[in-house]
């Protein structure tokens, strides 16, 4: 049995006080779930979360971090600096990070490389473009992207990973992969990791779907063999909605 996770990115959103209420709402409204359930606030409101969630199952991660271990990085956050907060999971690789803030495979992988080091789990996030889908290249890339980012790994890396399927054009724009794509998508890439590993690691790596997931879609995606669970971008700063949205698996 896979792990069923709902994690809620608040991206650049919520500032302390907006950070308390949120979770203080989420906390009350939370369902009895066997699914892992998990918030990244922003790096400055990661402390504020760890405490509003002192006596709560909701884990909290960090939305990035920095593949050095200390030094001068200025306007960085190093793998040191969450495991000393208590954050045990960060995301990686976010298709904001990789557009805005020119992330490549290269540098995800060596990030990865610390993630793995330092033993925090990993949600490692990676899609296609509008484009790539349209001229049919959508699997080659995402092979390519978790060949890079992800496959020098040791085997044993992976029970400290989880995987994000984001398309880049279902993010935040309203328009959402169909339940039959985002099966498809991550059926090839359980087939993927077991070609490249094997067929047990591929059987137990949790895939999420990211992106337009609301209240009103998630049950429908979710209830696909391959999807276990999605990283949610804007429903997940309303509680109702993202509490609707771990109801829905
Ligand atoms: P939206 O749910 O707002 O489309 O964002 C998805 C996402 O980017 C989660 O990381």
């Amino acid at each position: 049995m896979r792990t069923k996770i709902v994690a809620g990115n608040w991206k650049m959103n919520k500032n302390r006080e907006e950070t308390e209420a949120l979770l203080a709402e989420l906390s009350a409204k939370l369902p009895d779930t066997k699914a892992e359930v998990i918030v990244a606030p922003t790096f400055v409101n990661l402390e504020t979360a760890q405490r509003s969630l002192e006596s709560s199952t909701i884990k909290v991660a960090a939305q990035n971090m920095h593949f050095a271990e200390n030094g001068a990085y200025t306007g960085e956050i190093s793998a040191d600096m969450l495991l000393n907060l208590d954050v045990d999971t960060v995301i990686l690789g976010h298709s904001e990070r990789r557009s805005y803030f020119g992330e490549t495979d290269e540098l995800l992988a060596k990030k990865m490389d610390t993630a793995v080091a330092k033993g925090l789990k990993a949600i490692f996030c990676f899609g296609e473009e509008l484009e790539d889908r349209k001229s049919d290249n959508h699997f080659s890339v995402v092979e390519s992207q978790l060949k890079n980012g992800l496959f020098h790994l040791e085997a044993s890396a992976w029970k400290n990973i989880v995987l994000a399927y984001e398309p880049v054009w279902a993010i935040g724009t309203g328009e959402t992969a169909s339940p039959e794509q985002a099966q498809e998508m991550h059926a090839f890439i359980r087939k993927t990791i077991a070609e490249a590993y094997n067929a047990s690691i591929a059987d137990e790596v949790s895939i999420l779907y990211g992106g337009s997931v609301k209240p009103g879609n998630a049950e429908e995606i979710f209830s696909k063999p391959d999807v276990d669970g999605g990283l949610i971008g804007g429903a997940s700063l309303v509680a109702s909605d993202f509490v609707a949205i771990i109801n829905a698996i």
